[in-house]
């Protein structure tokens, strides 16, 4: 088997899992190579020095070797730990939904320079937000933009109308804004002026501002309501992509090789014990 050189990245640590006794999977997306699975030798040991720099909801350099099925990680070194992510329970909620949804849609060996960028912003933002929730929902906007799914808040969906503020519709299956004919014919949810404006505010503003700006519950609830309904759009269309499809069984298969080699050398270290 031709050798794979080692790899030098930044990446954030979108999640771990443990393998066998000692060590854990680490999901890394990396700016320039995507979605990475990587394990992490013997972290859950209690003198373990790499442990703390592959925490979840951390950003840092990593330096990986081609393993049997996966990469492993030969040192990692944290460039921002994002603690107050890691202390306040809001906030870490709101990261990990971020994660998630990353990590979701995402491929390995794909370069990502936007959404990782975006996630970056998006992690530092919610570090010293008194907001959090605003951010992510921030986030979730850019996340659809960037994935193709930008709502339209222009004119309606349907018939091209430029619409206004008042007695407007939103339709995640279309796309966006519905104008008020539309709406009254029974297309889409009902969009009321306070939340259009501030879905037409996020659009052009930083999440710093977006998250200055002070929105009822009321409003936060139907902005909730419009952005995950169009969140699962695009992400259903993600799903029903054959090459998502692909990546699945790929990752699957990966899973199960994981899993075989940690059973594999365990196997190993009790076949040693026995000599
Ligand atoms: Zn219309």
């Amino acid at each position: 088997m031709p050798r794979i050189r080692p790899i030098r990245t930044e990446a954030i640590v979108l999640r771990q899992r443990p393998l066998g006794d000692a060590d854990r999977i680490c999901v890394l997306f990396s700016p320039t190579r995507g979605r990475i699975e990587a394990v992490a030798k013997g972290v859950r040991k209690p003198l373990s020095k790499m442990s703390g720099h592959v925490e979840p909801l951390s950003r840092g350099q990593f330096g990986l070797a081609q393993g049997r099925s996966l990469f492993v990680i030969t040192d990692a070194q944290t460039l921002d730990p994002w603690s107050p992510l890691h202390d306040d329970v809001e906030r870490m909620t709101e990261a990990l939904a971020m994660a998630e949804l990353v990590d979701r849609s995402t491929d390995a060996e794909v370069s990502s320079g936007p959404l990782y960028q975006l996630l970056r912003r998006s992690l530092e933002s919610l570090a010293s937000t008194q907001s959090p929730a605003a951010v992510r929902r921030w986030f979730t906007l850019r996340f659809l933009d960037q994935q193709g799914y930008q709502p339209e808040l222009d004119a309606c969906v349907r018939c091209r109308t430029e619409v206004g503020p008042e007695g407007n519709g939103y339709s995640a299956v279309d796309g966006g804004v519905v104008c008020p004919n539309c709406h009254g014919a029974g297309h889409g949810q009902r969009l009321t002026s306070p939340v259009f404006r501030l879905l037409r505010y996020m659009r052009r503003s930083s999440a710093q501002s977006t998250a200055q700006v002070r929105v009822d519950a009321q409003a936060s609830a139907e902005l909730e309501r419009h952005l995950s309904m169009s969140l699962e759009q695009a992400l259903d269309a993600r799903l029903r992509s054959s090459s998502f499809a692909e990546d699945l069984a790929r990752a699957e298969t990966i899973g199960r090789s994981a899993v075989q080699s940690a059973a594999e050398s365990e196997r190993e270290e009790q076949r040693r014990a026995a000599i």
